[in-house]
């Protein structure tokens, strides 16, 4: 029986999937009902692949 996450299901272009809860341990997109993508966050790892990289030194 699928048991539903609360946390936020993030879909990576260049790594695994990742949920905002620590406790989740199971990645799948059918346990989470809210799923964004990595170019929704401003400091992901995918987007320094980009060739046109900015620093962002803050
Ligand atoms: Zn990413
Ligand atoms: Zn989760």
């Amino acid at each position: 029986m699928l048991d539903a996450c609360h946390g936020t299901l993030i879909m990576h272009e260049l790594y695994p999937a990742e949920c905002t809860d620590e406790t989740c341990d199971e990645l799948s997109e059918v346990r989470h009902a809210l799923i964004i993508g990595c170019d929704e966050l401003d400091d992901c790892g995918c987007r320094g692949e980009r060739p046109q990289e900015l620093p962002r030194a803050s």
